[in-house]
């Protein structure tokens, strides 16, 4: 038993119910942020394959799924996007993208906009702050400027201002330091996005930065890996287990293999204690009810409010 279980409970953590599917279409990113739990980059090869793809959308046509969550790397310059896209959408399935915005501005993309709000795709763009200095010295020169660009666009076909078509923005912190408040923070993002710009978005989501992965390494070169994981292990709130989004979820990797949430994905732990992982073997019974592999880097999701890929967990700390 780790660290993270004691804490916990005596027996570990289970499965609730599996509302969400989470795909990882792959690591290949336009982006090499340093904050990146996936370590992304221009130079990773996965990709999501048509057949993996495919064995999802049979396993789709077998469950009933509230939500299908496109993540990467860069979802949408894998190859195969667009016809997955276009057959979750014919099978009637919500979809959500998340986005890093500057994908939407590369050679081929001019259109992706329009095929998105086609296709009725939510999407869930990452901006972690209102300031061009903070953007840039995270997610690499010029990127601040383009992700702009790209808002405005997508504000103009109506992304962010019609209630049919979300577009909530995603802050993380800049270092090692538990997120701000989320309601506060949402309220500077509306102020300073829409006086500068004249940008509007759907909600704010604050994502703790997770000591895995590329933000792993910035951690250890800032020689605060140590004092990190003790501000995590010291801010754990109880109150966040019950909303915990691996207790809702399953993440497909770009290989097909099944995991508890991305971030387990991130380190190469799949589903464990009997579930079945691999998308070809999927059967709701026994994942919805499945015991969920833990690590210290779970303390992440349980500082302060909480976190998770849609935001923080609960108000109250
Ligand atoms: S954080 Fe997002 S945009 Fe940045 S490298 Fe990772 S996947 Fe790409
Ligand atoms: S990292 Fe978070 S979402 Fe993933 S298994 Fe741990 S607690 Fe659950």
């Amino acid at each position: 038993m780790n660290e993270f279980d004691n804490q916990i409970t005596d027996s570990g953590l289970y499965s609730l119910q599996i509302d969400t599917l989470q795909l990882n279409l792959g690591a290949y990113c336009n982006q090499e942020c340093n904050h990146c739990h996936i370590s992304a980059s221009p130079h990773r090869t996965e990709l999501m394959s048509w057949h993996i793809m495919q064995s999802t959308l049979d396993v789709l046509e077998k469950i009933d799924c509230k939500l299908i969550d496109l993540t990467g790397g860069a979802p949408e310059l894998n190859p195969n996007f667009r016809r997955f896209v276009s057959a979750l959408h014919k099978a009637g399935h919500n979809i959500q993208e998340r986005t890093n915005l500057t994908a939407l501005l590369e050679p081929a993309m001019q259109d992706m906009p329009e095929f998105l709000k086609k296709h009725q795709v939510a999407l869930t763009a990452s901006l972690p702050c209102y300031l061009e200095t903070n953007v840039n010295a995270q997610r690499g020169s010029g990127v601040y400027a383009k992700s702009i660009t790209a808002l405005k666009k997508l504000n103009a076909l109506g992304y962010g201002t019609d209630p049919e078509l979300p577009l909530n923005l995603v802050y993380n912190p800049g270092g090692a330091q538990l997120p701000a408040e989320q309601s506060k923070l949402e309220a500077d993002y509306r102020r300073e996005l829409s006086e500068r710009f004249g940008i509007t978005f759907s909600h704010l989501l604050t994502i703790a930065n997770m000591p895995i992965g590329r933000f792993k390494t910035v951690l250890y070169r800032k020689n605060e890996t140590e004092s990190y994981g003790q501000r995590l292990k010291k801010s754990f709130n109880p109150k966040t287990i019950d909303k915990l989004m691996c207790r809702y979820q399953i993440s497909i990797g770009w290989d097909g293999s099944l995991y508890d949430c991305d971030f387990n994905l991130a380190l190469g732990m799949p589903v464990n204690h009997g579930a079945p992982d691999h998308i070809k073997r999927f059967d709701y019974t026994a994942l919805a009810k499945r015991k969920i592999v833990t690590g210290n880097h779970c303390f992440g999701c349980t500082a302060g409010c909480g976190s998770s890929c849609a935001g923080v967990l609960v108000t109250v700390t």
